[in-house]
């Protein structure tokens, strides 16, 4: 599959974003088990308003990106979910979420809660 240019974007379409109960899940088992280094100096980057609070900015790539929300995987190619660096990989219809998401990473669930 081709996949999108994101290198150079630092962060650009990472916002807050839909995430379900399992999802959150494996997000806080993965914080959890980070070295405590890594944890401290991710939580600590300065972020532009509105960016995702797991985006990494120094490695410019998602700082969880192994257990990322399904719509993050998503992203770029989907009709609902273009990336107007490269539309054209947005083949697939609409994304049908397979459960519920409970709330938006960065707004209802933020660092404390990890
Ligand atoms: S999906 Fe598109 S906008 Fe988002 S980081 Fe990748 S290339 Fe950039
Ligand atoms: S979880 Fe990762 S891929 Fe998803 S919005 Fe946040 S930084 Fe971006």
């Amino acid at each position: 599959m081709e996949t999108l240019p994101c290198h150079g974007c630092k962060g650009l379409c990472c916002g807050p974003v839909p995430v379900t109960e399992k999802e959150l899940k494996k997000i806080q088992k993965k914080i959890k088990t980070m070295p405590r280094k890594v944890r401290v100096e991710l939580e600590n980057q300065p972020r532009l308003f509105g960016t995702c609070i797991f985006y990494d900015i120094n490695q410019d790539r998602c700082g969880i990106h192994s257990v990322r929300p399904e719509v993050c995987q998503a992203f770029g190619y989907y009709q609902d979910l273009v990336c107007f660096r490269k539309p054209e990989l947005a083949t697939k219809e609409k994304l049908i979420f397979k459960e519920r998401p409970i709330g938006h990473l960065s707004i209802d669930f933020t660092w404390k809660n990890f």
